[in-house]
């Protein structure tokens, strides 16, 4: 959707308040907008934080903020600038936060202080890929890129803290703004937990930028969005020896080789062709040292995927014994470990169906429901999965494609970048699904 007509829709449909109101609200304002709007009170808000969103100055400082981070990206828990222009921001808002939580993250709260307590987040952290992309902001910073977009997604959620703070004194509880480093190691979010952040909080949401999708759409799904993701290195162990005296040594080679083919028989053999939604990959095997010595060991380490919770801890459970089992049929030994310091296993993302159904409404009134999208499930994975397993939430994928933008490369790529005209969408997103949702808690008690 054009953006500009976009804006121009709300702000005919917009809450006029007074500016006075808007920039330093009191509670004799609340009131006003309260009598004016006792049966309408969600849409009139929505109307203000998507006019808000798209006030020229906003959008300008909205794409100053992402730029500035994009062009100094800093890898997991080293999030030093991006967490410091984060309360720099705030601090200019007026916005209290706790900093630091997990090292370099930031946790804001705005509105009443009280419950009910809803969150938002963002994650900091970029990719050790060299950026590609020849424009004016690009990373200045040799080997270091935000590639996965969490430069917008930074800048979004700032975006929703200056409209949750202009509309402080219309919400009934408190949004919890969290901005959270080292998703890309898959660690950041379960360090963030265990500092409390999630204490007292009823629901939590995310965006991610979606570059299948155009620039104005909203795609996602509910139950499961993503695969949960694990990954496992072995050591089988025999007795080395002379090629030529087999019988004389326990050859691990065997045993490795029996073992890669046993893990590829799991899903294959052992799961519905029609409905596997599972993957295990064998990716690295190395062993030996000549052409005629039995070494006395082979490593052999692999990745598994699967979307359930149920599905994926079979799937880690199956491996465990397949890997063990082979090792012991061919008189070997295996040392298994499933990598945990490394590769944080990571959860399926399952959105919680009242949650996303929230959220797709939330965003149907700022994109339209003709842009709200379907997405299919995907066999990546997102360490946003950890806030899920404590309390309901939602993610959703807010659409950056736009060919002239040359926003149609893939995550992860060093040709990937957004088109800006995403970050007053996500920032009215944010904004529209904490104040609605406690909205509606209150409502509702
Ligand atoms: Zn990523
Ligand atoms: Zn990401």
């Amino acid at each position: 959707m054009d953006l500009f007509q976009l804006s121009l829709f709300f702000s005919i449909s917009a809450l006029t308040l007074s500016t006075t109101c808007r920039s330093t609200p009191q509670p004799s304002c609340y009131d006003d907008v309260q009598k004016g709007l006792s049966s309408h009170l969600n849409s009139s808000i929505a109307d203000e934080i998507n006019r808000l969103a798209n006030i020229p100055e906003t959008i300008t400082w909205l794409k100053k903020t992402r730029r500035e981070i994009h062009q100094y990206p800093e890898l997991a828990y080293e999030e030093i600038k991006t967490s410091k222009l984060i309360r720099h921001e705030l601090d200019h808002m007026g916005v209290s936060y706790k900093w630091p939580v997990a090292h370099t993250g930031v946790v804001a709260t705005i509105g009443s202080g009280s419950p009910p307590f809803v969150a938002l987040r963002a994650d900091m952290d970029a990719l050790p890929i060299q950026e590609m992309v020849e424009w004016d902001y690009k990373s200045k910073v040799d080997g270091k890129m935000h590639a996965c977009g969490h430069d917008a997604h930074v800048s979004m959620l700032l975006g929703a803290a200056k409209i949750l703070q202009e509309l402080r004194n219309t919400m009934q509880g408190t949004a919890v703004l969290i901005f959270q480093p080292a998703e890309e190691r898959g660690e950041g979010a379960q360090k963030m937990i265990e500092e409390g952040v999630l204490e007292n909080v009823e629901a939590i949401f995310s965006l991610h930028t979606g570059y299948r999708w155009p620039t104005g759409t909203v795609a996602s799904r509910p139950g499961e969005l993503l695969a949960g993701c694990g990954a496992f290195q072995a050591i089988i162990s025999g007795k080395g020896g002379h090629a030529a005296l087999p019988h004389d040594s326990i050859d691990p080679i065997l045993a490795a080789a029996a073992t890669v083919i046993s893990l590829q028989n799991i899903v294959s053999r052992e799961t519905d062709p029609l409905d596997s939604q599972q993957v295990v990959s064998v990716c690295k095997i190395h062993g030996g040292s000549a052409f005629n010595i039995i070494p006395e060991s082979v490593t052999i380490a692999g990745t598994f995927r699967a979307f359930t919770k149920k599905s994926f801890n079979a799937l880690k459970h199956r491996i465990q014994e397949v890997i063990t089992g082979q090792a012991a049929v061919h008189r070997c030994t295996a040392e298994l470990d499933f990598l945990e310091e490394y590769h944080p296993t990571i959860p399926p993302t399952f959105n919680d169906e009242r949650v996303y159904e929230h959220a797709v409404r939330v965003s149907s009134h700022i994109v339209g429901k003709e842009n709200i999208l379907t997405a299919p499930s995907g066999m990546g994975s997102e360490d946003f999965a950890f806030y899920l397993d404590h309390v309901p939430g939602s993610l959703l994928f807010v659409g950056t494609r736009n060919e002239k933008a040359g926003s149609h490369y893939p995550a992860h790529s060093p040709y990937y970048s957004i088109d800006e005209n995403v970050l007053p969408i996500g920032a009215a997103i944010h904004a529209s699904f904490a104040h609605s949702y406690i909205q509606n808690l209150i409502s509702n008690n």
